[in-house]
């Protein structure tokens, strides 16, 4: 395909005019004009900003069964008393279905890869092959009961991840390791667990200080906090991707940048559940890879990347009291390469000759983007997910005109509320 005479972020996070040119899913060219050829598809004809793809670094995609469910709760009650008890009653259809619904929803608002904790994960795979969409995939394990990892059902998931799905559609399938959190687990666990991702060079998932309580419980158990905590349990040694860092202290984050780990920033999940607001500006000043993620559908309500990426460029903007705290080619950096990379994948995240075809092209011709001095202010301050016009993974149109072209949604969403549905009525 062949994007003529429209607007880019370019590797150099300014925005360039021009044309940009796809071969087997891979840019072969940006620039002003792409070399006559027959490049396949030709787009052109109205204003549009292609932007790298989306990448959400941290979901539990299957909980779009979940949304709205629980509401008003303190995270430890939430999950104890309503998200736990529901989970139980899911089965692997279930999760199936939860999970093409959010796929079909990220798809819409331009993101081209997510990084997923949850379990079931054969269900969220064939969701992901059948959508075209990319995926790091990990099983979140827990021990509540203090037992031994070989024991449990969880680690048998993740070698049966591993053997099954590591690798498959084409690479665009991840398979990761995970702890789901300190409070839901044991060092010798989690130490455990580190060995099998280092034995496999596998990337770690995990959720780390989202709450001041859970920060506190676990430097009064361990007189450690939780970042010390992973650490010593070899948790570092491998990728990791950690969700939230909201109370993260000055020696975590550099404990952090120190391995190369991934904070997974998720703004709405943490206002929502009243949790705080991560320290963002300190962590990138320290040197800490941040990305950003939507959390689960249940924690958010939404998966709409785009509504992550402007209120990341608002709350640090107020909090700091600095409106250029963090610009916005920094903010959509975050939304793309830095995801990208925190999945493991080098090879996307930027618009450049050699990367892969990822792209979350926007429509410019909207009233609330009319009259535009400024593209990239438009993109992060004004731009809604309905200007989302296309998403494309690997060079193929996976999302266009409001369609996604892969899968029929409305069957999803009929199998996804069905199951909602039968289980909330099981439950108290
Ligand atoms: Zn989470």
């Amino acid at each position: 395909m062949i994007f003529k005479d429209v607007y880019f972020l370019g590797s150099d996070n300014a925005v360039h005019r021009g044309d940009i040119a796809v071969r087997d899913g891979v840019i072969v060219y940006t620039g002003e004009r792409a070399p006559v050829g027959d490049y396949g598809e030709v787009i052109e004809g109205k204003p549009r900003l292609v932007l790298p793809g989306f990448v959400n670094a941290h979901c539990h995609v299957p909980m779009t069964l979940l949304r709205g469910y629980g509401e008003g709760l303190p995270l430890d009650r939430w999950l104890y008393e309503r998200i736990f008890p529901f989970e139980a009653e899911m089965t692997e259809e279930d999760v199936y279905w939860g999970s093409l619904v959010g796929i079909a929803e990220m798809l819409t608002s331009g993101v081209t890869s997510f990084t997923d904790m949850y379990s079931f994960c054969g269900s969220v795979c064939r969701a992901v092959e059948l959508s075209g969409i990319k995926a790091n995939v990990s099983r979140g394990l827990l021990s509540l009961d203090g037992g031994a990892l070989r024991d449990s059902q969880g680690f048998y998931e993740t070698e049966q991840l591993f053997a099954d799905w590591n690798g498959a559609a084409d690479g665009r399938i991840i398979a990761d390791a995970s702890i789901h959190a300190e409070y839901t687990s044991h060092p010798e666990f989690v130490r455990e667990l580190a060995g099998f991702a280092r034995s496999r060079d596998a990337g770690i998932h995990i959720h780390l200080s989202e709450t001041r309580k859970e920060h506190n419980e676990c430097v009064e158990r361990h007189n450690m906090t939780p970042t010390q905590y992973f650490e010593h349990c070899g948790v570092f040694e491998s990728r990791v991707t950690a969700a939230h860092c909201v109370h993260v202290t000055g020696e975590d984050m550099a404990l952090l940048a120190r391995h190369k780990a991934t904070a997974a920033h998720c703004p709405t999940s943490n206002l929502k559940l009243g949790s705080g607001i991560a320290p963002v500006p300190a962590m990138i000043k320290t040197g800490v890879a941040v990305a950003l993620g939507t959390d689960g559908a249940s924690s958010n309500n939404n998966l709409n990347m785009l509504e992550e990426i402007h209120l990341a460029a608002l709350i640090h903007s107020g909090v700091a009291e600095d409106s250029a705290i963090l610009p916005p080619g920094e903010t959509l950096q975050l939304a793309a390469r830095n995801g990208a990379l925190s999945q493991g994948r080098e090879n996307t995240g930027v618009i450049d000759a050699g990367y892969k075809a990822d792209f979350a092209v926007l429509s410019l011709d909207s009233l609330h983007l009319q009259p535009l001095h400024d593209i990239l202010t438009g993109a992060v301050y004004a731009a809604q997910s309905g200007d989302v016009e296309m998403t494309v993974v690997d060079g193929k149109i996976l999302y266009r005109d409001n369609r996604v072209q892969t899968f029929d949604v409305r069957e999803a969403v009929e199998k996804a509320t069905a199951a909602a549905h039968r289980i909330a009525r099981l439950l108290p």
